[in-house]
C-alpha cells in the first residue's frame, strides 16, 4: 500500500531533508551575499545602483546601441536609474527566444509629499504620501531614514541619504499614547491611522536669534540647505523615500530566517542578479529584469509596462537582423516575484494544500490575481509543464503557492505584461512571512532556492 501511495501521491520535501552539509553552506554563502545587497539595496535607485556597481565586478558594461555584440558578451541597461536591464548574449540567434527572469526593486514605503516641510506648535515635520500596498499602523513610532535624490534649479541634481549610518540621526512618525487613544482604539485597524498623519517628525528647536512664526521649521531647511543647498523650492523636483531603519538580520534562535525592509521583491531580484552575474557563455540570451513601479500597478516610464523593454532588446535584435516580434514569440519569462508564505498564526486566511510553506523552496504561481483570478497571467499546463523539467533537470526544490484562500483577497505581479507581450511566461518566487511590513521575514533555504531557480532558467534549452 505504502508503494503504491510513494508512486501516486505528491510529496513534498522539507529543504532540511534534501539539502547535505555542502548545500547548507552553499545557501548561507549566498545569503551573506544577498544580506550584504539587502541592506544597501534601500530603495530602487539604491537597488538598481548597487546592482550595477556588482555587474561590473562580474563583467558586464553598460550596453552601447552603436557598438557591435559579441556572444557571452555581459550588458546592462539602466532605465532613468530605477529600472534596469541586464543580459548576457547568447551563442543561438535571438530569432530562437531569449530566457529572461523578471523580478521588482521598488518596495512599499512612504515618500514625501511635493511640499513636505512645515511647522505646527514649534514642532517641523515632513508630510508623506505613501507608496504601494502598507498598512499604515505599521509604521508608526518605528526608525526611518529618508533616501533620494533632489533636481536642482540649475540642472544637477544631489543625492540624500540620512539615517544609514550609524551616526546619522533617525526619523519618528508618532502614535498616540494608550492612556489618551480609547478612541482610536475602537477604529477598525484600516482607520486608526489615517494616511495624514503619517507626518514625519523632523525637528523642535527654533533657529537662534529668528523671530515669529516657522522658527523650527527655518531651522530645519537651514540645516538642509548646508547639508545639500536645497531651498524648500527644490522640494517640488524631489524623490524623497522614507524606508524602515531596521538592520537586515539572522532570524530565530536556529537562524534559519532572514529579517528585513524590502524582501518583496528585492530577494527575487538579488536571485536573478547573482544567477546571471555567474552566466557565462549561454546557449540562449539571458535577460534579467529588474522594474520599478510594480508595487503601483507597473505604470509608468520604469516599469514593466513602458516600452523600454521592448527599445532594449528590440536594439539587441535589430544588430542581428531579427524581427523583435518573433524573438519575443520563442521567449520564455519566470516573473519572480514574492509568494505569501503559509502563517501558522494566521491560518484561516490560507488555503493549505495550495499554499507556500517555509523551507520548501522556490514557490511556483500558475496563476495570481484576485476574484476568479482576475488580473492574472495564468500559465498554460504546458509551460508549468516546462518550468516544473528545468527545476527537476536543475536540483531546484519547489512548491506550489497560492496567494492565501479564494476571495481572502489577492494580489498581482508583472507576469501577464510579459505575457501580453507574447512571452510564455510563470510566476515563481520566494516565500514571504509579513509581506508589505516594514521587517519581512524569509528562509534562507528558500532564497538559496530561488537563485538556483533562477540560474535554471538563465541556462534552459
Ligand atoms: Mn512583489
Ligand atoms: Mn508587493
Amino acid at each position: 500500500m505504502s508503494e503504491l501511495k510513494d508512486k501516486l501521491f505528491y510529496k513534498q520535501k522539507h529543504l532540511q531533508d534534501v539539502l547535505d552539509e555542502a548545500g547548507r553552506a552553499a545557501s548561507e554563502a549566498y545569503c551573506d551575499k544577498y544580506k550584504a545587497f539587502l541592506s544597501t539595496a534601500r530603495t530602487e535607485r539604491l537597488a538598481n545602483r548597487e546592482a550595477i556597481r556588482l555587474a561590473e565586478a562580474y563583467g558586464f558594461h553598460a550596453f552601447d546601441r552603436n557598438a557591435p555584440l559579441k556572444p557571452g558578451e555581459k550588458i546592462y541597461h539602466s532605465v532613468h536609474g530605477k529600472m534596469l536591464v541586464l543580459a548576457v548574449m547568447g551563442r543561438q540567434s535571438l530569432a530562437e527566444g531569449v530566457n529572461i527572469c523578471a523580478a521588482h526593486i521598488d518596495s512599499p514605503r512612504l515618500d514625501l509629499k511635493q511640499l513636505p516641510l512645515y511647522e505646527s506648535n514649534e514642532v517641523a515635520y515632513f508630510k508623506t504620501h505613501y507608496y504601494g500596498g502598507i498598512r499604515k499602523y505599521h509604521w508608526v513610532t518605528m526608525p526611518l531614514e529618508l533616501h533620494g535624490t533632489v533636481s536642482l534649479a540649475d540642472g544637477s541634481t544631489v543625492d540624500v541619504n540620512i539615517g544609514r549610518d550609524e551616526s546619522d540621526p533617525v526619523f519618528v512618525i508618532t502614535d498616540l499614547l494608550p492612556h489618551l487613544a480609547y478612541k482610536q482604539s475602537e477604529q477598525p485597524l484600516a482607520k486608526g491611522i489615517p494616511a495624514e498623519k503619517l507626518n514625519i517628525v523632523m525637528g523642535s528647536l527654533p533657529l537662534d536669534g529668528s523671530e515669529g512664526a516657522d522658527r523650527v521649521k527655518l531651522n530645519v531647511m537651514k540645516l538642509l540647505n548646508e547639508k545639500y543647498g536645497i531651498t524648500e523650492e527644490d522640494f517640488l523636483s524631489a524623490e524623497l523615500e522614507a524606508v524602515p531603519n531596521m538592520p537586515v538580520r539572522d532570524s530565530g534562535i536556529d537562524r534559519s530566517l532572514i529579517a528585513g525592509y524590502g524582501q518583496d521583491d528585492r530577494v527575487c531580484a538579488f536571485a536573478e542578479l547573482q544567477a546571471l552575474y555567474e552566466t557565462e557563455d549561454p546557449e540562449k540570451t539571458a535577460v534579467c529584469i529588474l522594474a520599478d513601479k510594480e508595487e503601483i500597478g507597473s505604470v509608468g516610464v520604469t516599469s514593466m509596462q513602458s516600452q523600454a523593454f521592448e527599445t532594449f532588446l528590440g536594439d539587441l535584435c535589430d544588430k542581428q537582423g531579427v524581427k523583435l516580434a518573433h524573438c519575443l514569440e520563442r521567449s520564455f519569462c519566470v516573473s519572480a516575484d514574492v509568494a505569501a508564505a503559509f502563517d501558522p498564526t494566521w491560518p484561516e486566511v490560507f488555503e493549505l494544500r495550495n499554499s507556500a510553506k517555509l523551507n520548501y523552496g522556490v514557490g511556483i504561481a500558475k496563476y495570481t490575481g484576485r476574484g476568479g483570478k482576475s488580473g492574472s497571467n495564468d500559465a498554460s499546463a504546458e509551460v508549468m509543464g516546462k518550468v516544473r523539467r528545468i527545476f527537476a533537470e536543475n536540483g531546484v526544490t519547489w512548491q506550489y503557492a497560492e496567494l492565501g484562500r479564494v476571495d481572502e483577497g489577492g494580489g498581482g505581479t508583472v507576469a501577464l505584461y510579459l505575457g501580453n507581450r507574447n512571452i510564455a511566461t510563470v510566476d515563481a518566487g520566494t516565500p514571504v512571512l509579513a509581506m508589505h511590513s516594514p521587517y519581512e521575514l524569509t528562509a534562507k533555504y528558500d532564497c538559496y532556492m530561488t537563485y538556483k531557480a533562477m540560474k535554471a532558467v538563465y541556462s534552459s534549452k
